[in-house]
């Protein structure tokens, strides 16, 4: 039985609801009167359900899909102005537990080299982050209880907190790890993480343990209930995010949708960001094997939909997505870039050697950060590095942009600042 304020998973992510919802949008997707209703109703700006926000999903009446695409470039000016938050993803360890058929870290893949950085390799890691003018961190870590305990991580977290380099320092850490324990978390809010990441994958429990056959990782409760476990730890910046690709994209949407509305319903504060990968090329994954793809087209109307649906709700890209695609897509919603990415354990410092390559997934957009700082600021947007704290840009964030952005018109594009 679906229960928003349920804490039990399927009862939030009630199957069912989810399947109504669907059947809700297939039959109202051509009712034109009550799309433009939801179109104003959106325009207020404060959000639709995820019942209305499936039928404008199920929609294809190309007047009323450009209004929602322009409603969401609306919101976003609104929102959030010319501002793009700045973020890098730090890989600590690739040794992992789990058996994500997705992945090219789960357990059985055993030509992948395996990695787990030491401190001093943490240390030149970030050093080479912040010369490339990097603040913000998101570090991810395989599920490994034996090498990639809690007490390393929280080790991670102090140590590149810890880095003072050339008057600057890594300024937030956000943390991608596996699903923990209330007690767990409640060590990650005292060691001064940012938002707690985690994606659901998918939300179809079906389709769910069907991917993650083995490991802690199948426990499909114990992995969607994680961001309340966490809020009971005290961590109130929680990242969402589906992997599409795996499952029926209107199936993660709605669900994705129920999942902010459930955490607004017991805790009384959505998702503070919302993640959009789409599945890619990885060591020994082909994404074709997943026959859930969706197109550039189809992705851009999810991430306009998000922005409109869940106004307050930040939205991430990274450099799975080509510079085409995130062109499109800031423009619609998106709020946070990830820039220079290495989805390898280490490699910032220096390359990896080919023969122990670890990425997690093939990047698409391999512009340096100062590419993709110009290429952003060509369009009039200002990358920040730092989160404004008050909805306005720090002066001293601001500065380093102007002086940036006069270097970039003057000169060539420098390596570093
Ligand atoms: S997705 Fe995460 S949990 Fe699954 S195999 Fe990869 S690193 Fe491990």
């Amino acid at each position: 039985m679906y229960n928003p304020k349920s804490l039990k998973a399927e009862e939030f992510i009630d199957n069912g609801e989810v399947l109504a919802a669907l059947a809700y949008a297939d039959a109202n997707k051509n009712n034109l009167k009550l799309v433009d209703e939801l179109l104003e109703k959106a325009s207020l700006r404060k959000g639709l359900t995820h019942r209305e926000a499936s039928v404008l999903l199920a929609c294809s009446d190309e007047e009323r899909t450009q209004k929602m695409y322009d409603l969401a470039e609306q919101i976003k000016k609104d929102f959030y102005g010319n501002r793009i938050v700045m973020f890098a993803p730090l890989y600590l360890s690739n040794y992992c537990v789990n058996g994500c058929v997705y992945c090219p870290y789960h357990l059985k893949n055993k030509h992948i080299a395996r990695k787990k950085l030491t401190q001093e390799e943490i240390i030149k890691e970030v050093t080479a982050l912040q010369d490339m003018g990097h603040k913000r961190l998101a570090i991810e870590a395989g599920e490994d209880p034996v090498n990639n305990p809690i007490e390393y991580i929280l080790d991670c977290i102090n140590t590149i907190y810890s880095i003072k380099h050339k008057n600057g320092a890594i300024r937030r850490v956000n943390v991608n790890i596996a699903a923990t324990t209330v007690e767990n978390y409640r060590k990650l809010k005292e060691a001064g993480i940012g938002t707690y990441i985690l994606f659901q994958e998918t939300y179809h429990k079906e389709s769910y343990e069907n991917l993650h056959p083995t490991g802690p990782k199948h426990n499909y409760a114990y992995h969607t209930e994680a961001m309340d476990r966490a809020m009971e730890g005290g961590i109130d910046d929680v990242g969402l995010g589906v992997l599409f690709g795996l499952e029926l994209y209107r199936y993660e949407f709605a669900a994705l949708l129920m999942h902010a509305e459930h955490l607004e319903a017991v805790h009384g504060v959505g998702p503070h960001t919302i993640s959009v990968p789409r599945i890619k090329h990885a060591d020994d994954i082909d994404p074709n094997a997943f026959d859930n793809s969706i197109s550039d087209d189809i992705f851009a109307k999810l991430c306009a939909l998000i922005r409109i649906c869940v106004p307050y709700t930040g939205m991430i890209i990274s450099t799975r997505e080509s510079q085409e695609v995130r062109e499109k897509v800031i423009r619609l919603g998106v709020s946070q870039l990830s820039g220079a990415s290495r989805t390898s354990v280490g490699g910032y410092n220096e390359p990896e050697p080919e023969d122990e390559r670890t990425e997690q997934f093939d990047v698409s957009d391999r512009r340096t950060l100062d590419e993709v700082v110009k290429w952003l600021m060509d369009f009039g947007y200002i990358p920040l590095f730092v989160q404004p704290v008050t909805g306005k840009a720090e002066p001293a964030t601001v500065l380093w942009h102007c002086v940036k952005a006069a270097r970039f018109r003057t000169a060539a594009i420098p390596t570093h600042l």
